[in-house]
Parts: C-alpha cells; structure tokens; sequence
C-alpha cells in the first residue's frame, strides 16, 4: 500500500506483471483505512492468502521497528492524520503477517532498484517534487535511516530575495527546498496551476536552480551514484536539462560524476514507484522466512 497526501494505492500481487491494483482518494483515516482493508480481503478472496503487507506512506512516519508506535504517521500537518496507526487495522483485518513500514520516498526508491531506473545500484536517491517534497536514500545496498528517517524535503537552499520575493510556504520552515520549490510553491507563487506554465516561463529557471541546489547538497553528504527525479512537477520533462547544467555549474569541476543524463533521472516506475516499492519490501520480508519443511 502506498499511503500518499492526496491518493491511497493498493495492490496485490507477486510482481511487476502480476499485480491487481486500486487507487481512491485520500480522505479521513477511517474511511480510508476501510477502503484498503476491503480492497485487501477481496483480492484475497480470489487469489488466496495475502503472506506480507508493505506500506509506504507519507510522513513523518514511525519507521522504528522497536518503537511501540511502528507503523504510524507521526505529527503532521495533514488535518486528521497525526498519530494515525495504519499498522494495526491491516494487521487485524489480514492475520498477523509479517509487515514492512517506510516513508513513501524509501519505499519508492526500493521499488526502483528492484524493477525501474535504479536496478543494481547501491548507492542513489529518490525524490519526488509533488505538492511537497521528499526524498530516500538507498546507501551501501540498504535504504538510509536515521534516528528517524531523512527529511530531504525541508532541506535549506539559499534564497535571493532580489530575485525570488516569495516568502515560501512551508508551514514550519517558509523558505525551506519545500516552500520554496513543491507544487504547492510554485501554484502560490505564480497563482495558477504550474502546469499551465509554459516552458519558457521564468519560473522553470528557478525552479531548476532551487533543486540543483539540494542536488548538489546531497551529492556532497551522499555521494550517489544517481538521482531519481518524479512526482507531479518533475513531468515537465525540461526540467531534467536544466537541474542537470546547473548541478554541474554547482560543483564546478570538483566531483567527477557519471555522465549527467544518467546521473539525473526520471523513474523508471512512473507513478508506481511507491506501491511497487511496498511490494518488494514485503517480498523482502517473505524471503527471510524459513520455508515449512
Ligand atoms: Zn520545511
């Protein structure tokens, strides 16, 4: 199951080419919660006993396994999903299976080293630029926690006011990467949808700059070896060229990266990513199991 801000997909199955898949809106918990467990138990119905869950969802998520609280979105600005356990009614809906929990983006990144653009890949990372942002990363062949998990979205990226007069709209930080680069900055910035923003309004400039400069951020703390680039706003495909000169401009000769369009790329997985990600983490979770004798 991907739990996202404004979708919820679920699906069943064993693979890319095997899979039974829904998606409906994101509304209150309850209402969602019981759209996915009764997608769930239909499904199995027909296809027998479901044998691992995988959730990725939007965060800030309890993603430690020792907490009491695994398997819940923590606080968060979305009105009534704080401290929502999305764990616990899958769990009594479908038998005490094993279950894996991560943030949407790690989830994401997973499925693309499994089945998309990341595959064989050790060390990359995954952000998406929706009406937020977010980002996981894969390093060493595992995906990257924390104490938590990473929050790539609110990293800090200098902002010219000369240039760019708008204050940013994240609700803790304003001017973070998020507040000044998501969906939602761009439509409060230019007052319209950004898709109605032509390729070569000025906006894409910034745009560009802005995400060049937490590329090159995580390029310097991370060292990837790629960048998976989707989400909503990452469909204006021209994007990709102009975050991929200004990286380079960015670091200035002190790095040598692989060639840039494929250090700089767009999912493999498309808007499947997540869900196929929960998959494989639960795969992950069913192969570590001791076969029955
Ligand atoms: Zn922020």
């Amino acid at each position: 199951m991907e739990a996202g801000g404004t979708k919820m997909v679920c699906a069943v199955g064993s693979g890319l080419n095997d899979l039974e898949e829904t998606r409906f809106a994101t509304t209150s918990p309850e209402q969602s919660i019981r759209e996915a467990v009764s997608f769930f138990i239909s499904t199995q119905q027909r296809r027998g006993s479901i044998r691992a869950i995988g959730i990725g969802t939007f965060g800030p998520a309890d993603i430690d396994v020792n907490s009491a609280t695994f398997g819940s979105i923590k606080n968060t600005p979305k009105a009534n999903w704080s401290n929502t356990d999305l764990a616990t009614p899958l769990r009594s809906a479908l038998g005490d299976i094993p279950l894996a929990f991560e943030t949407d983006v790690n989830a994401a990144a997973w499925g693309e080293r499994k089945w998309g653009a990341a595959r064989d890949l050790d060390d990359f990372v995954y952000i998406t630029v929706g009406t937020g942002i977010g980002g996981g990363a894969v390093s060493g062949g595992k995906i990257l926690h924390g104490e938590g998990h990473p929050e790539m979205g609110h990293l800090r990226v200098p902002h010219d006011r000369e240039i760019d007069p708008f204050d940013g709209d994240c609700p803790f930080h304003g001017n973070c990467l998020e507040g000044l680069a998501s969906g939602s900055a761009l439509q409060q910035r230019w007052q319209c949808d950004p898709r109605e923003l032509k390729e070569d309004h000025p906006g894409w400039e910034l745009e560009a700059h802005y995400l060049a400069d937490a590329l090159a951020n995580l390029t310097l703390t991370l060292s990837p070896g790629r960048f998976i680039l989707g989400g909503g706003v990452m469909e204006q495909s021209h994007l990709f060229h102009k975050i991929r000169q200004r990286l380079s401009q960015r670091l200035a000769g002190y790095l040598s990266l692989p060639e840039l369009e494929e250090f700089i790329m767009p999912p493999g997985l498309g808007a499947q990513a997540g869900v196929l990600g929960a998959l494989a983490l639960a795969q992950d979770l069913i192969s570590t199991i001791p076969s029955q004798p």
